[in-house]
């Protein structure tokens, strides 16, 4: 509370004017916090925010010494004067005994802002109540599902990111709708000052508008002049082919937005593939299992095996055992530079006895009785 109780417009947040009654303050409290609490507005992230800036702002309000301190302070920043009557000593600066209380430094970091030297200093100028200057937005994660074959092929679609965005009431330039930022009158909008020393000039960061080169007016009064606000938008994003599953992609500056003109921040996108009916992957290359006959096995033949485009036959020598792999180059997936692999697994298919005819049973039958294969021997001479 302590740094925003200076920046916020409190009288504004309850809808009342400075001159109000205290039944008018509370008259315009009870009404807001009925209409936004968070009873009557399941999981409403606006609503919820809203309860607290009129709950904030009543805190303040209600209380008489509160408010006098309050509008003492606003008045002092409206007017530009001297810090010195503000840290006078009176029995209501630094923290008071109800537990009402700010950071000295805090202060002190904001009127330097406020009221630092050069142009701006003691002329009623209101400066962007920045802290710190800009800032770079938060580096973002979110999760993206995609299907095999758009995960192959790549595909541009949209993910749900939540976090810092860009202000919607003023588009992240941190000024009310209706007015704009101006350069900043103290450095010309360069953010900094050139400071005369002789033979050396050295340049120091401009206090009056934090280094950021803006000067705001009129702060938004959605974001406070910050330019960000939570929420969650969907980013459009190009996947590019042959994403595997697992993998997070870097989408640079699509992250939280930055603060005060500061940059964004990346975006993490983490990749879930999801599984297709036919085709598997293995890296870069594409995987499908073939069933094939045994006579086909031990005879040999040819098969039609589907990819990722047109259908190619493939030889089966004879003598091929259950589980061989065959590779049919470049029919894999897109890589860097050029594709994977197709691999082909051969798998014997044995019929159920309802699969097979008499005769069918019969041919087995003989081919049992005359057969000198026996792919055991080995393993019965060693018992
Ligand atoms: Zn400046
Ligand atoms: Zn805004």
């Amino acid at each position: 509370m302590e740094r925003e109780w200076l920046e916020r417009d409190y009288y504004k947040d309850l809808g009342v004017s400075p001159s109000a009654s205290s039944k008018e303050i509370s008259d315009a409290y009870r009404k807001l916090a009925k209409k936004y609490h968070p009873d009557n507005n399941q999981g409403d992230e606006t609503a919820r925010d809203n309860f607290t800036k009129v709950a904030t702002a009543y805190e303040v309000l209600h209380k008489p010494d509160k408010r006098k301190e309050y509008d003492e302070a606003r008045e002092m920043m409206r007017t530009g004067a001297g810090a010195g009557r503000m840290f006078g000593g009176g029995p209501s600066a630094g923290s008071s005994s109800d537990g009402f209380s700010f950071d000295m430094n805090d202060l002190l970091g904001n009127l330097g802002g406020m009221f630092g030297g050069g142009a701006g200093a003691g002329n009623g100028r209101r400066y962007r109540p920045t802290s710190g200057g800009p800032r770079r937005g938060q580096d973002l994660d979110a999760d993206l599902y995609l299907d095999f074959l758009d995960a192959v092929h790549g595909v541009t679609t949209t993910v749900a990111v939540h976090g810092d965005a860009p202000c919607t009431m003023c588009g992240g330039n941190g000024a009310r709708p209706g007015t704009a930022p101006e350069p900043c009158p103290n450095c010309g909008g360069t953010g900094s000052i050139a400071l005369d020393q002789g033979l050396f000039s050295v340049s120091q960061p401009c206090s009056a508008c934090s280094a950021t080169g803006v000067y705001i007016d009129d702060p938004c009064p959605s974001c406070r002049g910050g330019g960000v606000e939570q929420r969650t938008r969907n980013v459009t994003i190009r996947v590019p082919a042959g994403v595997k599953d697992g993998q997070r992609i870097r989408v640079k500056a699509r992250g939280g937005a930055g603060a005060n003109g500061g940059p964004r921040g990346d975006l993490y996108v983490t990749v879930h593939v999801k599984a297709h009916e036919r085709f598997g992957r293995s890296g870069d290359n594409l995987t499908v299992t073939m069933p094939i006959t045994y006579w086909e096995a031990a005879l040999g033949t040819k098969v039609s095996v589907p990819t990722l485009d047109d259908d190619v036959t493939i030889k089966i020598p004879a003598g091929t055992s259950s589980g061989k792999k065959f590779r049919v180059k470049n029919r894999g997936v897109k890589k860097k530079s050029g594709y994977g692999d197709l691999i082909v697994r051969v798998e014997v298919a044995v019929p159920a006895p309802s699969q097979m005819s008499e005769e069918e049973t019969s041919l087995l039958e003989q081919l049992r009785d005359t057969s000198t294969f026996r792919p055991r021997a080995q393993a019965e001479e060693s018992v």
